[in-house]
C-alpha cells in the first residue's frame, strides 16, 4: 500500500485557485484574496474548555477566500469542496438554528461581528482550500478565521492588525461555530488560525486567553513531525463530546471550583480533588484534564531547553491517558500510534477531539517515508480505509 499524501498548496496556487473561482461564479474580480491555517495540537487536548493549556501550531495547508463587498445585505457563497451550487442568504435572516450546512460558518462570521457592533454588511465569497475536512485539523476554523480577516480588510475594521484584535476575531469565530453552524467547540482552534507564528507552537492558556510563541523547528533537530489522518467515521462524536464536557463541568461544580483548571494551580494537588470525587467516571476525566495541563508545562520546559527528542514520551502519555482516562481513542488512532512506535518514533498520540480524526507521531527527519509506509501497511493489514499523511511544520496565521 503506498502512502498518500496530503500536500499544502503553495500560497500562489491557493489565491490564483480561489480567485479563478470568484471570477468563474461571480463574473467579476474580488477585493482580495485571504487565507487561514488549519491546525495540529502538539499536546493539550479537551483542556480548552477546562480552562486549561494547549499548544497548538498552525498547518502550511490553509483554506483561502475571496472575497468582495457588496451595497446590499446579502451573502453570496461558494465552495470548491461543496458542489451544491451558489447559496444566497440575507444578513438579516441569520441567527441560531436558521441557517445549515457549511454556510453556517460563514455568515455565522459576519453575524457574530454584527452582534459584537461591527458594521459588516453583504459581501461574495468563494472558498477553496485544502485542508481535508474532519480529519481533526480544523478546517473548520481555518474556514471561519479566513472569512474573518476578508471581512476585518473590506470592512476595514481594523481587528487583525494586532493580536489583541485577532484575539476578538477568534473569540467570535467560536460564536460564529457554536452558535450559528451549532457546533460544539473550545476556542483552541480558533485561536490557532488566527493568533499562531511561523516557526512557533502557540502557547494558549484557555483561562484568559493570553498566549506566548514557543520556538518549534524540528528540522533544526532532524526531526519531523508526521500527521496521520486516520479517515475512520464514528458516530455520535459531537454527542461524546458534549457528554466530557458535561462531565467535567459536573465535576468542576462538585468540586466548588469555576474550571478543572484550578485543580492543576490548587496546591492541595490532584489527589485532594480525586478523594472528593465520588464518581468513577469523573475521576477519571478529572485525572486526564490535570495531568494533560501539566504536561503541557513539561512540553514547553523540554522546547524551551532544546530538549525536543526528549517530548515523545509526555506525547506517549497523553495518548494513554486520552485512551484509558478520557475514552476518546478508537481503534484507528490507538493502531496509528502503537504502528508509529513500533516503526521508531520518539513518540505519538491522537491529536483533537477523537473518535476518528488525525494522530501525530514525532519521527526522525529521515524516518518519515518509513514511518507513514508501516502505518499505511498496519491499516491494509487490518481492512481499514487507506489513511493519509501529511508532515507539519509550524505555518503562520491568517492573512
Ligand atoms: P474539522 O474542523 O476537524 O475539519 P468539522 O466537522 O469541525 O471538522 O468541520 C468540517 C465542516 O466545516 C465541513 O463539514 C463544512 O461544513 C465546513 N467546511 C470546512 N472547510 C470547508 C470548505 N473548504 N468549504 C466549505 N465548507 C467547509
Ligand atoms: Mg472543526
Amino acid at each position: 500500500m503506498t502512502p498518500e499524501w496530503l500536500e499544502a498548496w503553495t500560497p500562489e496556487v491557493g489565491t490564483a485557485r480561489v480567485a479563478t473561482l470568484f471570477a468563474a461564479r461571480f463574473d467579476q474580480d474580488p477585493d482580495g484574496t485571504w487565507s487561514a491555517p488549519g491546525r495540529v495540537n502538539l499536546i493539550g487536548e479537551h483542556t480548552d474548555y477546562n480552562g486549561g493549556l494547549c499548544l497548538p501550531i498552525a498547518l502550511p495547508h490553509r483554506t483561502y477566500a475571496a472575497l468582495r463587498r457588496r451595497d446590499d445585505d446579502a451573502v453570496r457563497l461558494v465552495s470548491a469542496q461543496e458542489p451544491d451550487g451558489m447559496r444566497t442568504i440575507a444578513l438579516a435572516d441569520v441567527a441560531p438554528g436558521a441557517v445549515d450546512g457549511w454556510a453556517g460558518y460563514v455568515v455565522g462570521v459576519a453575524w457574530a461581528l454584527r452582534q459584537a457592533g461591527y458594521a459588516v454588511g453583504g459581501f461574495d465569497v468563494a472558498i477553496d482550500s485544502c485542508v481535508p475536512y474532519g480529519a481533526g485539523l480544523s478546517s473548520s476554523a481555518a474556514l471561519e478565521a479566513s472569512v474573518a480577516v476578508a471581512l476585518d480588510a473590506v470592512f476595514a475594521l481594523g481587528l487583525a492588525g494586532s493580536d489583541e484584535g485577532r484575539a476578538t476575531l477568534a473569540a467570535l469565530c467560536v460564536r460564529a461555530e457554536n452558535e450559528i453552524a451549532g457546533a460544539p467547540t473550545g476556542g483552541m482552534d480558533q485561536a490557532a488560525a488566527l493568533r499562531a507564528q511561523q516557526g512557533h507552537a502557540l502557547l494558549l492558556d484557555c483561562l484568559d486567553g493570553s498566549v506566548r510563541h514557543v520556538p518549534f523547528d524540528l528540522a533544526a533537530h532532524d526531526l519531523a513531525l508526521l500527521v496521520v489522518d486516520t479517515r475512520a467515521e464514528h458516530a455520535l462524536v459531537d454527542g461524546q463530546y458534549a457528554a466530557r464536557r458535561a462531565s467535567c463541568e459536573a465535576a468542576a461544580a462538585r468540586l466548588g471550583v469555576g474550571t478543572l483548571r484550578e485543580i492543576s494551580d490548587d496546591p492541595r494537588g490532584l489527589e485532594w480533588a480525586l478523594d472528593k470525587l465520588d464518581d468513577e467516571v469523573q475521576v477519571r476525566r478529572v485525572r486526564h484534564v490535570v495531568n494533560e495541563i501539566d504536561r503541557v508545562t513539561w512540553f514547553v520546559a523540554l522546547l524551551d531547553a532544546g530538549e525536543v527528542g526528549l517530548v515523545g514520551t509526555l506525547m506517549n502519555q497523553s495518548h494513554a491517558s486520552l485512551r484509558d482516562d478520557y475514552e476518546v481513542s478508537c481503534r484507528e488512532l490507538d493502531l496509528v500510534v502503537d504502528t508509529a512506535r513500533v516503526a521508531g518514533a520518539v513518540g505519538a498520540r491522537m491529536t483533537g477531539g477523537g473518535f476518528g480524526g488525525s494522530a501525530i507521531a514525532l519521527v526522525s527527519a529521515d524516518e518519515v517515508d518509513r514511518v507513514a509506509q508501516a502505518v499505511a501497511d498496519a491499516f491494509a493489514d487490518a481492512g481499514l480505509r487507506a489513511p493519509a499523511f501529511l508532515v507539519a511544520t509550524a505555518a503562520a496565521a491568517a492573512g
